[in-house]
């Protein structure tokens, strides 16, 4: 098979295979609380190494393991002090399971970072109008006064979406907002691995195992500043994120509700949840020591090469347009179809008839999307010749009224 897919999960090596299913075998033999103990340096290990990819003011002691970076997002979001009308900062481009928990707060007050036509923050615009009112970028409401970036009291979006292959300038945001004490949560699920992360100014940060990392599914993690966790309260409540609850009658003993009241556990473990697949995080250890022996900024120079290739041998074929510039400095890249063909049948095609592996990306999943585009996404593993392939591939099966065998 043909893996042009990393974005949605890249291939894992055999090592990370293995960890797994070596951490799976001593569980059934040693027990599996035993194992969870044995396998402990070995997660710590991976926090220190997720740490020391984020930022230099990062240790393995400020990551904690999730189930997901949607899951860790909400985490985030449901222990971060927002009071009623709290205003936050959002991209039109923002990932559509982020967008819904922040939606579900409906006392939260959105707005949006004003963005160009392919989705990135206008810099420029951001210094001259602020923040403006939500469905901003579509041009359809007459324009309206922003608000100050210093009138947030949080920001979040993706470093990198997952429909369009272009990255935020994250950095000079990040620098904004801690110059207006504004925090930020940065989505760095569809960055880590593929672009530098390293070094922004954010308060703190949620990501994936499985995507450019090439790690197992089913483990993402939280990362917060320490000087910032103190200021949160618990994620999801559980007994390894907050101090058990001792109950008090109520005052004068009457019916009603009593002193009961949840403290976070100290530290980030806060943000974390105790039930988990084990093995998914020894898999992303060994993927996380694999990606250190490599030279992590070559890692990320070829995926960035091999995406400006599959341009070049996609773009246009069979009047395929690309969704971003030829030479963005990004491993995701994506094809709008031509009139009414559906990315989601060609994508079936294409893995059906030539054995090539990309995502369709249905229009739901950001709302800046006006339709649905075909995702490629090739990591390190992949090679100029299967471009070539995808090329001739999307020539025979991308064109209206193409059917599969
Ligand atoms: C994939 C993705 C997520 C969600 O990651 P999960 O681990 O599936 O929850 C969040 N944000 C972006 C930008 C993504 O691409």
């Amino acid at each position: 098979m043909v893996h042009l897919d990393a974005a949605a999960a890249g291939r894992p090596t055999v090592a990370t295979v293995a960890a797994q299913a070596d951490h799976l075998q001593r569980e059934a033999r040693a027990g599996a609380y035993v194992a969870e103990l044995e396998a402990t340096d070995v997660v710590a290990g991976a926090r220190s190494r997720l740490a020391a990819l984020i930022g230099p003011e990062l240790t393995g002691d400020d990551v904690v393991f999730q189930y997901s970076a949607t899951a860790g997002f909400a985490a985030l979001l449901a222990a971060w002090p927002l009071s009623a009308g709290a205003r936050v900062g959002i991209v039109p481009g923002d990932y559509g399971a982020n967008l819904l928990l922040l939606a579900s707060r409906s006392e939260l007050d959105l707005v949006e970072f004003p963005v160009d036509r392919l989705g990135r923050i206008d810099i420029a615009r951001l210094d001259r109008e602020g923040m403006l009112p939500l469905g901003s970028h579509r041009g359809t409401r007459a324009p309206a006064r922003g608000v100050g970036l210093e009138n947030l009291a949080l920001a979040a979006f993706p470093h990198v979406p997952s429909q369009r292959g272009v990255v935020q300038p994250a950095a000079e945001v990040a620098a904004r907002c801690a110059a207006a004490g504004v925090d930020l949560v940065l989505d760095v699920a569809q960055a880590l691995g593929q672009v530098d992360v390293g070094g922004i100014a954010a308060s703190a940060w949620v990501g994936t195992a499985r995507k450019w990392l090439c790690g197992p599914r089913g483990a993402g993690f939280v990362a917060v500043r320490p000087d910032v966790i103190d200021r949160l309260g618990v994620g999801a409540p559980s007994l390894y994120s907050a101090h058990p609850v001792e109950l008090h009658p109520p005052a004068g003993g009457t019916a009603g509700r009593g002193g009961a009241a949840v403290r976070p556990l100290a530290g980030p473990v806060r943000l974390s949840v105790g039930e988990a697949s084990v093995a998914s995080r020894v898999g992303l250890a060994t993927a996380l020591s694999e990606l250190a022996t490599e030279d992590a900024g070559a890692v990320r120079a070829r995926i960035t090469a091999l995406a400006r290739l599959a341009r070049r041998a996609v773009g246009g074929v069979a009047g395929w347009r690309l969704g971003e510039e030829p030479d963005s400095p990004c491993g995701i890249v994506t094809l709008c179809p031509p009139g009414d063909v559906d990315p989601l049948a060609v994508s079936r095609a294409l893995y059906q008839e030539a054995g090539i592996l990309t995502s369709p990306i249905p229009a739901g999943r950001a709302p800046e999307l006006t339709g649905p585009v075909l995702r490629v996404s090739p990591h390190v593993y992949a090679t100029p010749g299967e471009f070539e392939l995808l090329a001739e591939a999307l020539d025979r099966w991308g064109r209206p009224g193409a059917r599969p065998t």
